[in-house]
């Protein structure tokens, strides 16, 4: 007999394009490996619910990033429990009956949240509506090492953590071994799955096919020092006694508007490429050799799958502070705050220390989790299918078993 299909609810929000980005990935790893078994929503209830500040989270967040300082107070000051509890609890009841309304309206199977201010609001509506039983609540981490405390909450059913250092947090806050498990931040199957041979992708992407490539980001928003670092590499990149580049340039600006028109604007004496958000970043990393980035989780895990030597030159204070050892420490790249230095290290990898490179890069590929995204939504149906076994179990029998929720 044909089996409903299940209804899987992944809770984001747009503060940074991690959040979607992985969201997205574990809607299309769920397509691929399961078909039409599960109908996956991605929502962003806050938005579509809540009112403020739910509702501006994005615009706020956007605000309080640039200014450093203020992200600062706002990531430390609501670390403490007892300061974010009672914030969430004052909104929770602000906002309750849309919420409600919002959540039940997917008849949700399970619910994911991929966002660290999601966790409280909707396991309080499953209280409320005594589903905790029926409906796991999933949190998956996509910080990959100094998370806030928000992402952890001991009434979820699994926390998946990208890495051994979310873990060890997750536990320090009180979850259970058993309800913690470490696969790796979700990557879009596209990205990981995709076979590329460099050779086409540049003969695709208009690159030079013969010199080494550099790319150079910031995110979705094309944040840090970008501008300053594309120039240093101009200079870099080129050897004067010789006359002719050592490497070519690939900035992509992402959403940073100002970024991409100031740097058309300016001459090189090295072949640049200079491109806005684009949908197929699995190509221009494929097409480049190493990688200099703001400490993006999503940016730093999509690297590593490709192999690609990273280079990082700024952090967001608080969530990506620690992805600057996670990066170091395992030797899959460095980190210079100066763009000269970053630059001088990239004619370096091109020039004299082309073992260095290497190196880098076959570190990147041991720390790469490109099956994570498909081991969680494994994990989850695993899941799902012992809850719907449980459930059809009368209530008063299911008692009996020990869930934690
Ligand atoms: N990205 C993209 N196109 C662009 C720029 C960025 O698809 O033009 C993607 C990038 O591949 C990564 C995400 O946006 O998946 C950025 O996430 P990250 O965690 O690095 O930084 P955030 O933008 O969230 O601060």
């Amino acid at each position: 007999a044909e089996v409903a299909a299940k209804n899987v609810l992944i809770l984001m929000s747009d503060t940074g394009g991690g959040h979607r980005a992985s969201a997205e990935a574990l809607r299309d790893a769920f397509r691929i490996e399961f078909g039409d078994a599960y109908q996956v929503f991605v929502r962003d209830l806050g938005k579509e619910y809540g009112g403020w500040p739910l509702n501006d989270m994005e615009r706020s967040y956007k605000f309080m990033i640039r200014h450093v300082r203020l992200w600062k107070v706002a990531f430390h000051g609501t670390s403490p429990r007892w300061v974010h509890g009672i914030y969430l609890t004052v909104l929770a009841y602000f906002y309750a009956n849309k919420v409600v309304a919002g959540i039940m309206k997917y008849k949700p199977d399970i619910i994911i949240s991929v966002h660290p201010l999601m966790q409280h609001i909707p396991l309080w509506v499953l209280k409320w509506q005594s589903l905790q039983r029926k409906v796991p609540f999933i949190t998956v981490v996509t910080d990959l090492n100094t998370c806030h405390p928000t992402w952890f909450h001991h009434c979820v059913t699994r926390c998946y953590c990208p890495s051994a250092e979310v873990a060890n947090r997750a536990l320090l806050r009180g979850l259970q071994t058993s309800q913690v498990r470490v696969f790796g931040l979700p990557i879009r199957p596209s990205f990981c799955r995709a076979v590329l041979e460099k050779d086409e992708i540049r003969k695709e992407l208009e690159l030079d096919p013969k010199l080494p490539a550099v790319l150079l980001m910031g995110g979705g928003e094309g944040m840090g020092p970008v501008e300053e670092t594309a120039r240093a590499l101009g200079e870099e990149l080129y050897d004067y006694e010789r006359r002719r580049p050592i490497g070519q340039i690939v900035v992509i600006c992402g959403r940073n508007q100002v970024l991409r028109s100031t740097l058309q604007s300016m001459r090189w004496k090295v072949p640049v490429k200079i491109r806005g958000f684009e949908k197929q970043m699995e190509k221009w990393m494929g097409a480049c050799d190493c990688i200099i980035t703001k400490a993006g989780p999503g940016t730093i895990a999509e690297a590593l799958i490709r192999g690609l030597p990273i280079i990082l030159n700024d952090f967001i204070p608080g969530q990506e502070v620690g992805n600057v050892p996670y990066v170091v420490d395992n030797g899959a790249g460095v980190f210079f705050k100066d763009p000269r230095k970053a630059a001088n290290q990239v004619a370096r990898w091109f020039s004299v220390d082309v073992d260095g490179l290497k190196r880098y890069s076959c570190n990147a590929l041991k720390l790469a989790q490109p099956e994570a995204v498909f081991d969680i939504i494994k994990d989850i149906h695993k899941l799902q299918q012992h809850y719907a076994a449980v459930t059809r179990i009368p209530y008063f029998l299911t008692s009996a078993f020990s869930y934690r929720m």
